[in-house]
């Protein structure tokens, strides 16, 4: 059978996936979701531990949410997004309360619109309220961080595959390494590590030219790009770094946000805040898509002008702050907060690696498990000497197995083609020990 008459099991067009593999399959219809559960519709059951695509921090199945989006859908279901509702406002009024300080949030729908937003508000702001003879366009973010599938955030990701055939990209992005403790050069320590990776960054603001320079767009630890724990050095050195020059920091917080990594958002955990946060996944757990694109005030603040003066943000997003989604979010957000489910995940995350580290810990192939909270990596390698990747046909077989155990499992997106090699296991943060116990 040639390529071009092999029997498609549909006519849905997936991402990533190569269909030519899916001849002759039948994939599983999932039909109902409980919890870290999915059941298919011929009743065969599945532990999530991807959590959707780490989105379900709530778990599946939570009928109050439900509730809230009827009853939103039946009183007003969607709003021009330049008008005003309660359940926006509100949203937005939560969010910055959680957070902390004073912000403004910009809602649109997923996390690639989410960190594009972010991107054009920090060349804006440059221009509105730069220094006379700069021009502050570029964008510094890192290889192996992910940060989405429009082009300037698809650009600024740093993975090889999830731009071949797409590129050139959009102008005025740099990247730089991201430090990657496991595979540091042997004579470093960590921390030294950390240091060098922040003297490459700085080295690249400078030889860029800082008055190039807009922001540093990154994740506060890089995630679906192989769980790379940073040195405990590193997320402030950047502050450090982009307030020497004048540059503005963006944390993608668009996984890490809501929980992931055991505190309610990521960057508190190396005590450092960004000018500009992005949020989607765990905002409304999936219930709904919806992003934010949130912005401390002094970001906000260089936005005001008067009306002739075109300083205000010139952005439209038709279904950005739907008014069920932020009714949906709003509701979300108190139940990460009432059930402590970062508290949780920190807890079933830290039982987890340690289960795994005491079952493969030795293993031929387990290079290294880390992670953060309810987010692990387990770097998967052929020769733990010599940290030779594991070959992708290997993982597959892995992830394969899994599934028909009923386990869904996560991998690392395919940083350098062909070069794919980090399971990932980061569960609903409702997840008990005794399916954690199964995961392992
Ligand atoms: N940023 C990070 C860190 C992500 O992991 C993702 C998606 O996986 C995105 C941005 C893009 O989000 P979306 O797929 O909702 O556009």
């Amino acid at each position: 059978m040639t390529i071009q008459n092999m029997q498609m099991p549909d006519h849905l067009w997936r991402p990533i996936t190569q269909h030519s593999t899916l001849s002759g399959i039948t994939p599983p219809r999932m039909v109902k979701g409980e919890g870290v559960w999915l059941t298919d519709d011929k009743g065969n059951r599945f532990i999530d531990s991807l959590a959707g695509l780490w989105t379900v921090n709530v778990g599946y199945g939570r009928k109050e949410i439900a509730a809230v989006a009827a009853e939103q859908m039946e009183q007003l279901a969607y709003l021009a997004p330049m008008m005003t509702s309660d359940p926006v406002v509100d949203f937005a009024e939560k969010l910055q309360t959680m957070l902390g300080f004073e912000a403004h949030v910009y809602f649109s729908v997923s996390g690639s619109e989410a960190n594009e937003t972010a991107i054009k508000m920090a060349r804006q702001y440059h221009l509105q309220n730069g220094k006379q003879g700069e021009n502050r366009f570029k964008i510094i973010s890192r290889y192996r961080g992910y940060h989405g599938n429009t082009l300037g955030a698809m650009t600024a990701t740093g993975q090889a595959e999830r731009k071949m055939g797409y590129e050139p990209g959009a102008p005025g992005f740099v990247h730089v390494m991201p430090p990657y403790p496991y595979r540091r050069h042997e004579k470093l320590t960590v921390e030294e590590h950390g240091a060098e990776m922040l003297t490459l960054l700085e080295e690249t603001i400078i030889h860029e030219g800082a008055q190039t320079v807009a922001a540093v767009l990154m994740e506060p630890m890089i995630t679906g790009g192989g769980v790379l724990v940073p040195p405990d050095n590193y997320v402030k050195g950047v502050r450090e770094i982009c307030d020497r020059y004048g540059v503005l920091l963006i944390f993608d917080e668009v996984v890490s946000g809501f929980g992931r990594l055991g505190q309610m958002f990521g960057h508190r955990i190396w005590g450092t805040e960004a000018d500009i946060f992005t949020f989607a996944k765990g905002l409304a757990s999936g219930y709904m898509p919806i992003a934010a694109t949130v912005a401390k005030k002094h970001i906000f603040d260089g936005f005001l002008g008067e009306p002739g003066e075109m300083k205000h943000f010139r952005q439209v997003n038709t279904f950005g702050g739907h008014t069920v989604a932020c009714a949906v979010g709003l509701k979300n957000v108190q139940i990460i907060e009432d059930e402590d489910l970062p508290a949780n995940g920190q807890r079933m995350g830290d039982y987890f690696r340690s289960r795994i580290r005491e079952e493969l810990g030795d293993h031929p192939l387990v290079g290294e498990v880390r992670g953060m909270g309810l987010l692990t990596g387990i770097e998967m390698v052929s020769d733990r000497s010599a940290k030779t990747p594991l070959s992708e046909d290997r993982l597959n077989v892995l992830t394969r197995t899994a599934i028909a155990n009923g386990i869904i499992l996560g991998r690392n997106s395919n940083t350098i083609p062909g070069r794919c090699n980090v399971l990932l296991i980061a569960p609903p943060l409702v997840v008990n020990e005794e399916e954690t116990d199964r995961i392992v």
